[in-house]
Formats: structure tokens, C-alpha cells, sequence
């Protein structure tokens, strides 16, 4: 078996046994760019020192020596030799890119005598000894262990006695007495002499290497960034350029294109007379690249002929490593550029404009996740620096706010009334927030994780939130917070930013988000591509608006509870919920009428004839009523009712589990006044937009929470009399249809006795999750994370479709469906509608279109694209 490859033997397509380093060391090789030569000791031989009980194999390291000589020959220079000694790096190179997590070793190969001959042949003694002590230096780190800062002391301490500033100022016998005193530390720590044979030299450092697979922090970050364990790293062994050999001579990192805003223009710093990670590791201020053309303006030409070399073949923006010696150009590494979500868009459509790249490809190399980035406000970067951070919590929902702190929902409408820009601070948020909610720029709680309340309804509004932020402990009733020693009360200014989770004291500038350019460009081509409709979960004309601006195709979820919030209708709803009669009840239901009816012609007139699918009301009863004590009794003047009545009416509706009680459909067996009235508000709504606005509206009636068919055929008939109603005495005809949500697993179950009456199913997953697993969406944030740190599940199944459980309930689900009404509408409304692999699983199995939030609309439209690839 070959363990050890010459650069001329590899290419790009070798990364699993080469690691990315090894690889595009190999590959620009090949096509003729400038790389210093070398080798590359392969990840199977990593894994093979593994296997073996931690010992280099006799023809592993056989192939080693080989390739040295082949080394030897081309460079014309031998390892330790007086007369022109050769010196090598020595870098580890994993199969994925693991940035300064393992070990790299330069100028191997010096000795005291190789040391002498270098500083004969270069005539420039100076070099050759800052070139040895920072061999010794690296050496003794990275392969004998002894810690940085005792060879840093040293060196200061030289410095210090002589009165020198810069590293550069060291003189020859400077440079002499650190080496020396270099080897006298690493014979104390190691009761050995520095080694001064080169090949042992050379088998101690490949040996180090890989054993750096193994160091902590390699192995946490690979845990970070789920990385397999066993895939081990290569070593790579290269002949040395240097870039510390005078002022002809120096180092740099550069982009081929901006990694931040995506301008076509080399960004990159470099150093003059410099080795390595001198310019990494920030010990003098490096140049700007541009200026590159003033110092060398043919190398600075050379080098922009590269990166478009290197961009035409790899066919995207590269991140590369490049020394200069005495002005001639050497590459040291290359591989892909991380980026921003914003660079990332802006490249991609360049390149397809370049002709480098195809649609497909500019599509599928954008990750829909980051993209959210660019959706929301966002501060100004320069502002966000001027910052004073003060707390760090869940970045529950995106976007960037400022505003003045408030602590409750009645406080935030007063301040928004007076024209206040406001935050609403709370322990946790309940529904009765909503109103608050609206008004508040941004929302901040203590308790609760990225599915609380607080975090679902907010990401719903595109509003920023940040959620379970423990640091912070809120006092209410004196409404102030304290953040460690900062205290912010009532009326000050805070900022959250949303995608961070970081909570700032003081006003931070902000910047709106547009669908413009690159972005709009990147849209219209996913939607050429997509098969998935994507509709939006919308419950206001405001979300309609923003969601038709984003691309949405139509409403796959309009909750009509959350109107019952607004204003003055909570006390109408109130009114209903405690009426004792069906009569009474009627009366109430009568003044909501109206309100819900001009709520429905905002929103069809916002989404004129794309789809609009309503469900109607969903929660349970008892979430509508006051719980504090003055708040009922403020009720009950209102109503003109004895209290304690009241107290009983609501102490009555108090369920022992909601989400399993009298709501949904339920709500409508046994009031069906309540579901009557709300199909006469859409009725009539669209009836009048027809009418008057000529917009041929597209209702669809969704009833929730169905778990039999029965109960859906009598709320259908319902629906049907009712609309029927309405039309006759308004003498039009409207086309609208009648569909379920399958959020319960027996209407899965059942979906061919289910489809008999439904024209259109909605898997509703958030409550389909729930049930399925039986835990409670609110109360799962007490021990889900226990159960991702203990592997149970990979992720959280309410952000991620549980593709194997919930997803084969809904597989079921639409395979049933079918074959009882072939041309049943199929889409998803839950959170996971806006999830790009729940997006993926969607397409997979034949859905119609998935629904997410309105700021989600776009990360859909392109995650649908890529699932269509
Ligand atoms: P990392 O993976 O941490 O970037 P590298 O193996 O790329 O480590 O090495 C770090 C730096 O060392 C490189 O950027 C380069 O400047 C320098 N270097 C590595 N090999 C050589 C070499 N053969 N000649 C000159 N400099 C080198
Ligand atoms: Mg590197
Ligand atoms: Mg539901």
C-alpha cells in the first residue's frame, strides 16, 4: 500500500487520503504554479500509527525516506548538510479544514552545523540564526512539549538586556545567545541535547503530528463541528521558502474576493521580511495587499494572475497562503473561503455572470440557513463595536432592535401610543403578550428556549427576540433589570441583537433589509427551479405584505385566535367564553362579526388571489380569561357580573392538560356558533373584495385538530349551510374549499376516511410532534437539551422534522389521502415549514407547497430550489 505521495503524484479529487492541504498542494502543482516541493505522508498512515500501538511502520517510514531523496534530488540540497542544507516544513493537513487546531513545524532540518553552512552559503548569518531559534522554538513546543512561554521569556529577557523594540532589530550575536540559551531550556525540560540529527528530527515531528489529531482542542472542535474522529490527518513535508530574508522578501494570506461583502477585489495583508505565522499572529501590523504593488509591482502582478488562475480552475473564491522569497512568488496553500451570507450571494451570482459557474451551482452553494442574516434589520457593524454589552441569552428570533425598556404588555401599547421605539422585558411571555408583542421593537424574557412561546411568536412576526437569557434577573414590580452590576429601569434604552443573542445597553443604529440585487437574482433563479409552492404563516395584512414582498405564494396558515387579542375584542371574546346560554353566547359572537370580517378583507386584499388558508379557532378557551386576581375583577365590573361567579365560570374552564382538552374542532362540536360565526366573517369577507375590488380571492377553511372523520363531516356540513347562507343572500357565488389539519396521529391514521370530506390537508407539525411524542411543546425545553447532550436525539424535533416518526405519520398520511381523493391539496404549516431539511423531506414525499414564517419565505424558496437539484 502507498502511504506516501510526491506532490506530482496527487490532485484535488485526493482529499480523503491527502487532507485538503496535501491535496491543493498537489493539484497546483499540476498546473504549474509556483509550490515549493514536497510530499504528503497520508491519512491512512495517521490511522495506520493508530492501529499499530502509536509506532510508524518500518515501510511507512521506508516510503518516507524514499520521497525525502526524491526531495533531495529536486531541490539539489540534502537534509543537514553543511554545504547546502535542505530545510522543511513539516504540516499536519486533515481531510476537513480544521483551522490552528494541529501542529505545524517550519525550518526543520537546521542543526548547529547545517545552521553555520546556511549562514555561509546565503552569506547572511543573521537569517540563518532567526530561521534556527524559531526551529527551536516551534520544535520544542510542538514536538517535545515544552510550553511557548518559557522560549517567549527568554527571548524578551534577551531583548530586554539590549534595549530592543522589534524582533526584527536582533542582532547576529543576539540571535546566537537565544539559540543557545534555547537548547540549554530544552535540555532542562527534556535531560536531553536539543536532537541534532535531521531525520530523527523529521520522524519526531511527523510523529507529533499525528498525535495532534488527538490534542483537546482538536478534539472539541471537532465535536463543535461534527467531524468524525476516525477520519485522522495527513502530514505534509515541503521544502522551505522563506519570506525573513530581507526586504525582497515577506508573507501573506489573501481572498481572491472580499470573504465579507463579496467584491471582486484580492483582500489580503502580507509582511515584509517575515516567516509564517508572523502575520497571523499579530506581532507586527501587516499591509494591506494593494500595497504589495508599490514595494514589488511585477510579484503584486504575478500574485493577481494566481488567484485568477486558481479561481478559473477551482471554480470558487480561495482563502491562500503565499511566502515571497527575494521576489520570486511561492504558494504555500489554498482551499475554499468562508464567507458571509452576503458575500456568498454576491459571488455566486458574479461567477455565474463570469461564465465560471451555473445557476444550479450558484444555488446550491449558498447556505439557506445564513441567509436569515440578511432578512432582518441589522445594526451598523461600526456602531455594534461602540456597543456596551451587557447580557448574552438564546438568539431566539433574528433581526437587531433598539428601544425602551418596558416590562409589560399595557405599558408597551401606552409608550407606543406616545410614538416610543420599545422593548418588552419580560420573565416569559404568554399569549396575553401578543398585543404587547406587536408594539414592542424586540422582545427579551429570562426563562424559556427557542421554542418558548415568546421565541415562536416572534420569529412568526420577524420580530427580534431574545429568549432565556439567565444572566439577567427582572424585577417587575419595581420594573427594572439587573444585568452583573448594570441596572436598567423602566424608559431606558437597550439594543438586542437577535442573531447573536447579545443584549446591549444604549441606542445601536440599525439598517433596514432588502430583497435587491445579487439576492433577487438568486430568488428568481430558485423559483425557475423549485417544484415546492412556498405559502407563509400570516395572521395580519402587515405579515401578509411583508410575506408577498418575500415571494409568498399564498397563506398556508391564518390563526384567527391571535385577532381576539386586538383592542377592545378581548372583552366581546370574554364575553363569550362565560356566556351561560347559547343565546348569550350568539350576542357575543355577533359583536366580534365585524372585526373579524374587515381582519379577512385586509388580508385578502393584501394576498388578492393567491390562497389564503384560514383555520378556525384553535386554542382552548381558558386562554383567553384574566388569572390575576385584579384583572378579574376588572372583568367582572366590565360585564356587570358578581365576581365571585366569574371566578367560579373561570375556575371551571381551568384544564388539567390543555393542549389535550375542549379546543380545535373540539370547540365546534360543542359551540358551533363559534366556528358559524368566523365562516360567515371569511364568507362575507370575500364576497365584498370580489365585489368591490374585482380581486378573485381564493379562501380555504381549515379545520384544526381533527382526530376522527365524523367530527369533521358534521363541521364541514356546518361550514357548507353556513356559506351557502351567506351567499345566497349576498347573491354571489364563491369558490372556496374545505380541508383539516393532520396534527393528530390518528387522523393520520385514518387519512382515507379523513379525505372523504377534505379537499386539503395541512400537516400542522408542531402539534403533530407533540402528540407523537407525547411530550408538551411548552414543557419539553425543561429536558430536551439533557437529551441531545445524551445523544437521544440529534436535534430538536420542533425545529427539525422527525423525518423516521412524525415524517412516516405524514408519508402515511399522504398515501392514504390519495387514494381516496387523487387530487388532495398537501402542505405543511408547522415551524418546520421553514426549515431547510424538513424543506428537503417535504419535496421528497410529494407535498404541494410548505408554509413557514414570513421572513422565512425566502430561505424556502432557495432551500425548496436546492432539494429540486
Ligand atoms: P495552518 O494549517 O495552521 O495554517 P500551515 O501548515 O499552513 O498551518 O503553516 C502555517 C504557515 O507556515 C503557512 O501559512 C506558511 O506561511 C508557513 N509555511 C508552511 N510551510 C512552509 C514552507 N515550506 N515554506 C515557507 N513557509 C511555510
Ligand atoms: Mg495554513
Ligand atoms: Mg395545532
Amino acid at each position: 500500500k502507498k502511504y506516501v505521495y510526491f506532490f506530482d503524484e496527487g490532485s484535488k479529487e485526493m482529499k480523503s487520503i491527502l487532507g485538503g492541504k496535501g491535496a491543493n498542494l498537489a493539484e497546483m502543482s499540476k498546473i504549474g504554479l509556483p509550490v515549493p516541493a514536497g510530499f504528503t505522508i497520508t491519512t491512512e498512515a495517521c490511522n495506520k500509527y493508530y492501529d499499530d500501538g502509536k509506532k510508524i511502520d518500518d515501510s511507512v517510514k521506508e516510503m518516507i525516506f524514499n520521497n525525502l531523496c526524491k526531495l533531495e534530488l529536486k531541490t539539489n540540497k540534502r537534509l543537514g548538510d553543511y554545504n547546502n542544507p535542505l530545510l522543511v516544513s513539516v504540516r499536519s493537513g486533515a481531510v476537513i479544514s480544521m483551522p490552528g487546531m494541529m501542529d505545524t513545524v517550519l525550518n526543520l532540518g537546521l542543526n548547529d552545523e547545517a545552521t553555520e553552512g546556511l549562514s555561509k552559503i546565503t552569506d547572511n548569518p543573521r537569517f540563518a540564526y532567526d530561521s534556527y531559534r524559531r526551529f527551536i522554538q516551534m520544535f520544542g513546543d510542538v514536538v517535545l512539549g515544552i510550553e511557548k512561554y518559557k522560549f517567549d521569556k527568554i527571548l524578551d529577557s534577551v531583548k530586554e538586556v539590549n534595549g530592543i523594540e522589534e524582533d526584527i532589530d536582533l542582532t547576529v550575536d543576539n540571535l546566537k545567545e537565544i539559540v543557545k540559551k534555547y537548547k540549554e531550556l530544552v535540555k532542562k525540560e527534556t535531560r536531553k541535547e536539543f536532537p541534532q540529527d535531521p531525520k530523527e528530527q523529521l520522524m519526531m515531528a511527523v510523529t507529533a503530528v499525528f498525535e495532534s489529531w488527538n490534542n483537546a482542542r482538536a478534539i472539541v472542535y471537532r465535536n463543535i463541528n461534527e467531524i468524525p474522529h476516525h477520519l485522522g490527518t495527513a502530514v505534509n513535508v515541503q521544502s522551505m521558502v522563506f519570506g525573513n530574508l530581507g526586504d525582497t522578501s515577506g508573507t501573506g494570506v489573501a481572498f481572491t474576493r472580499n470573504p465579507s461583502t463579496g467584491e471582486k477585489k484580492i483582500f489580503g495583508e502580507f509582511l515584509i521580511n517575515a516567516q509564517g505565522e508572523d502575520v497571523v499572529a499579530g506581532i507586527r501590523t501587516p499591509k494591506a495587499i494593494e500595497e504589495l504593488k508599490n514595494i514589488m509591482p511585477e510579484v503584486y502582478e504575478q500574485f493577481i494572475e494566481v488567484t485568477k488562475i486558481l479561481e478559473r480552475h477551482y471554480k470558487d473564491m480561495q482563502d491562500i497562503e503565499f511566502t515571497i522569497e527575494k521576489g520570486k512568488l511561492y504558494l504555500l496553500q489554498t482551499r475554499t473561503g468562508k464567507r458571509t451570507a452576503k458575500a456568498a450571494i454576491n459571488i455566486a451570482v458574479d461567477m455565474v455572470d463570469e461564465g465560471l459557474i451555473d445557476k444550479e451551482t450558484a444555488i446550491m452553494r449558498i447556505d439557506p440557513q445564513q441567509i436569515d442574516q440578511l432578512l432582518h434589520p441589522t445594526f451598523k457593524t461600526e456602531e455594534l463595536e461602540k456597543g456596551k454589552n451587557i447580557a448574552k441569552g438564546l438568539p431566539a428570533s433574528p433581526g437587531a432592535s433598539t428601544g425602551k425598556v418596558y416590562f409589560n404588555s399595557e405599558d408597551i401599547i401606552e409608550a407606543a401610543k406616545r410614538g416610543e421605539k420599545t422593548i418588552l422585558v419580560r420573565i416569559e411571555t404568554s399569549p396575553e403578550d401578543i398585543e404587547g408583542m406587536v408594539n414592542a421593537e424586540g422582545i427579551l424574557t429570562t426563562r424559556g428556549g427557542m421554542t418558548s412561546h415568546a421565541a415562536v411568536v416572534a420569529r412568526g412576526m420577524g420580530k427580534c427576540c431574545v429568549a432565556g437569557c439567565g444572566e439577567i434577573k427582572v424585577d417587575e414590580n419595581n420594573k427594572l433589570f439587573k444585568a452583573g452590576d448594570v441596572v436598567i429601569r423602566e424608559g431606558e434604552y437597550i439594543s438586542l441583537n437577535g442573531n447573536t443573542g447579545m443584549v446591549y445597553k444604549g441606542i445601536i443604529e440599525t439598517q433596514e433589509a432588502q430583497l435587491i440585487g445579487s439576492f433577487a437574482q438568486i430568488m428568481k433563479w430558485s423559483d425557475e427551479v423549485r417544484r415546492l409552492k412556498i405559502r407563509t404563516n400570516a395572521d395580519t395584512p402587515k405579515d401578509s405584505e411583508t410575506a408577498v414582498k418575500f415571494g409568498a405564494e399564498g397563506i398556508g396558515l391564518c390563526r384567527t385566535e391571535h385577532m381576539f387579542f386586538k383592542d377592545n375584542r378581548i372583552l366581546a371574546v370574554r364575553e363569550m367564553i362565560i356566556a351561560k346560554t347559547t343565546e348569550d353566547r350568539v350576542k357575543a359572537l355577533n359583536k366580534l362579526l365585524p372585526f373579524q370580517e374587515e381582519d379577512f378583507i385586509g388580508i385578502f386584499e393584501a394576498m388578492g388571489s393567491r390562497p389564503v388558508t384560514i383555520r378556525l379557532l384553535d386554542p382552548p378557551l381558558h386562554e383567553f380569561l384574566p388569572h390575576k386576581d385584579e384583572d378579574i375583577k376588572e372583568l367582572a365590573e366590565e360585564l356587570n357580573m358578581d365576581i365571585k361567579i366569574l371566578k367560579e365560570t373561570i375556575e371551571d374552564l381551568k384544564e388539567f392538560n390543555p393542549m389535550l382538552g375542549h379546543r380545535g374542532c373540539r370547540l365546534a362540536i360543542t359551540y358551533p356558533e363559534i366556528y358559524e360565526m368566523q365562516v360567515r366573517a371569511i364568507i362575507s369577507a370575500a364576497i365584498k373584495v370580489i365585489n368591490e375590488k374585482g380581486i378573485e380571492v381564493k379562501p380555504e377553511i381549515m379545520i384544526p385538530l381533527i382526530g376522527h372523520e365524523k367530527e369533521l363531516e358534521i363541521i364541514k356540513n356546518l361550514v357548507n349551510e353556513t356559506a351557502k347562507e351567506v351567499m345566497n343572500d349576498a347573491k354571489t357565488q364563491l369558490n372556496y374549499k374545505v380541508g383539516t389539519m393532520i396534527e393528530i396521529p390518528r387522523a393520520a391514521l385514518t387519512a382515507d376516511a379523513i379525505a372523504k370530506h377534505a379537499e386539503f390537508f395541512s400537516f400542522g407539525t408542531n402539534d403533530l410532534t407533540q402528540m407523537t411524542f407525547g411530550f408538551s411543546r411548552d414543557d419539553s425545553g425543561k429536558f430536551i437539551n439533557e437529551y441531545r447532550q445524551k445523544e437521544i436525539f440529534e436535534k430538536d424535533p420542533f425545529a427539525k422534522l422527525d423525518q423516521s416518526g412524525v415524517g412516516k405519520l405524514i408519508e402515511i398520511a399522504v398515501e392514504l389521502g390519495k387514494t381516496e381523493r387523487d387530487d388532495i391539496k398537501l402542505g405543511i404549516c408547522g415551524e418546520h415549514g421553514g426549515d431547510p431539511e424538513s424543506i428537503d423531506f417535504c419535496h421528497r414525499i410529494g407535498l404541494h407547497y410548505v408554509s413557514c414564517s414570513p421572513f422565512r419565505v425566502p430561505i424556502a424558496r432557495l432551500a425548496a430550489a436546492q432539494a429540486a437539484i
